[in-house]
């Protein structure tokens, strides 16, 4: 089946079907949760790190323009070049010019979601540019011929015997063990090893752009960014124009909060800073740099009521405490981003009409918005994008006749109590029987609500200790 954010409803029930996928999800989240719990509890002052990371954002974002001149002069002075793209094909473009015009034949490439976005691997292999992903994450993807299903795993549906299997087929090594991780993550080294050091040029994306030094902060657990960018003769950066900060202590409030909300610890293993191409003797870095800038939409929703969502730092943090991504996984939603912040930037960016399906994939429990460092309120935003289906008349009718039957319920608190009883009693009952219906443990939140209070008149505290 194409690709495509129309078709979530199929897509999630084929992922709820795949055991080994549901197996390699939980996993998965399990651990991803407690790197969360882990980073985000390792400092006193999460909260105000939130803060002050979001504020640096948000100021940003309101004065792009004074930012994004003080970063193009910066970077000239450095010695490279800023190329504006206003669409996905004005990126493609504008990269495979500059492959062409220094004769690059290979190219190795770091982590970009921008290049998903704009689908530049398919641009340049079609320009006659061999291109190599060297995240093990995105090659893994790449051999495979599918698209990353999560921000910073892009590989994480695969589990290792899926994984071994695909380099025995792929890589002409001949016979050799692949049983444990080691060997697997040794033979991805070796191939991609030779692939860095006869690559043309590297292209890598950009955690950080900033303003006042002209600087691309990369961030990886790898290293693999830090190899492309120094070891070919050319560096090509592809970011979003949201990526920019205006100063070094900027950059610093952003990278204080994006470790520790994906991999628990205070800094990524590579946190590299990078300004301009080699300079006269320098013994490493490329001779050219280019830094292209993509728009995709991002003017539009600075204008917008959706324009929290640009502080977005795709850590991964509201899709891995997502119970809706927790169960589908990414490749359901049919788009480069997925999970909350999915759902929100692939309506805006590819139009609501042709991605309805995802505002739905909510459960409104709110935790992506507890979770997120940039403190975005997205149960906000994909509340938003359902009023604009409804006006545009475009929700699913289940959907419209659900909500219409809930403000109708609601209305009614002793008839609403009854029905979710005897709802949250038959699914329990239902779950036992057959595995795909939701299981419903213990009691509805009215009935403990109303046994509580029941207590607490029998302590002698009344409703009212029991609300502090
Ligand atoms: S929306 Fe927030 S939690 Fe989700 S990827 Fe972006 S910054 Fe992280």
């Amino acid at each position: 089946m194409p690709m495509s954010p129309r078709d979530f409803d199929s897509r999630a029930a084929d992922a709820m079907a795949d055991e080994q996928l549901q197996a390699n999800l939980k996993k998965l989240m399990i651990l991803l949760k407690a790197l969360h719990r882990q980073g985000t509890g390792s400092v006193t002052n999460f909260d105000e790190l939130r803060q002050c990371a979001s504020a640096v954002k948000k100021h940003t974002i309101e004065n792009l323009d004074y930012y994004l001149e003080q970063f193009e002069s910066r970077v000239i002075e450095k010695g490279g070049k800023v190329h504006y793209a206003q669409t996905c094909e004005d990126l493609n473009v504008i990269v495979i010019e500059i492959c062409k015009r220094r004769g690059v034949k290979t190219i190795v490439k770091g982590k970009s979601m921008v290049s998903e976005e704009t689908g530049l691997n398919k641009a340049l292999e079609a320009a006659a540019i061999e291109v190599t992903e060297t995240d093990m994450g995105e090659y893994i993807v790449q051999i495979a011929h599918e698209r990353p299903s999560h921000l910073v795993g892009p590989a994480i549906h695969k589990n290792r015997k899926e994984i071994a299997d695909l380099f025995l087929k792929h890589h002409d090594l001949g016979p050799r063990s692949l049983k444990e991780i080691p060997e697997i993550v040794a033979e991805g080294r070796r191939v991609l090893r030779e692939k860095f050091l006869r690559a043309d040029a590297g292209i890598t994306g950009a955690n950080v752009l900033i303003a006042e030094t002209g600087g691309v902060v990369l961030v990886t657990n790898e290293g693999n960014a830090d190899l492309c960018s120094t070891i070919p003769k050319m560096h090509i950066v592809v970011a979003g124009i949201e990526k920019l900060v205006p100063g070094l202590e900027d950059a610093g409030a952003v990278l204080r909060v994006l470790a520790r909300s994906l991999t628990g610890r205070a800094m990524s293993c590579y946190t590299s800073f990078l300004t301009g191409p080699r300079e006269g003797p320098q013994y490493c870095g490329p001779e050219e740099l280019h830094v292209v800038l993509l728009d995709n939409h991002r003017t539009e929703i600075i204008g917008s009521e959706f324009r929290d969502i640009l502080r977005c730092i795709r850590c991964s943090s509201c899709m891995n405490h997502c119970p809706v991504f927790g169960q589908t996984g990414g490749h359901a939603y049919g788009s480069v981003y997925s999970g909350p912040m999915g759902s929100v930037l692939t309506p805006i960016m590819e139009g609501i009409e042709n991605a309805a399906d995802l505002p739905d994939a909510c459960s409104s429990d709110g935790r992506c918005a507890e979770v997120c460092p940039m403190m975005i309120p997205l149960p906000d935003l994909l509340r938003r994008l359902r009023g604009k289906e409804r006006e545009l008349g475009i929700s699913k009718r289940y959907m419209r006749w659900g909500i219409s039957a809930y403000m109708t319920l609601a209305r009614f608190p002793r008839l609403y109590r009854t029905i979710t009883d005897a709802g949250a009693g038959a699914l329990s009952v239902l779950g036992h029987v057959n595995k795909s219906i939701p299981y419903c443990r213990g009691r509805t939140f009215f009935s403990l609500f109303a046994r509580q209070r029941r207590r607490s008149k029998g302590a002698g505290h009344g409703y009212r200790s029991l609300k502090q």
